[in-house]
């Protein structure tokens, strides 16, 4: 969790300015647990997540393409934390 807000917002890469990335949950909130969860969650700065829960939509992207990014940053924050649990086990 922690990991996710402190990155940027995944939409506008806007999060840096100081203000931590809200934790949105996009899928499986009703997974097998808090692994399960944490794993689809990604960082959204609060005017791209209201956008997003306001009207399923951001910015000029289609939702299609909001769920594309979504997609594409939860695989790069998963790799991310495999990396340092590999790193950890060595
Ligand atoms: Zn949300
Ligand atoms: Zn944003």
């Amino acid at each position: 969790m922690q990991a996710v807000r402190a990155r940027p917002c995944c939409i506008c890469r806007h999060g840096g300015g100081g203000e931590p990335s809200e934790a949105h949950h996009f899928a499986g909130s009703r997974g097998t647990g808090i692994k399960a969860a944490d794993a689809f969650t990604v960082p959204l700065c609060h005017f791209c997540h209201s956008s997003w829960h306001n009207s399923a939509r951001v910015g000029e992207l289609t939702k299609e393409q909001t769920l594309a990014v979504f997609w594409r940053e939860c695989a790069e924050i998963l790799i991310e934390r495999l990396t340092i649990e590999i790193d950890v086990e060595q």
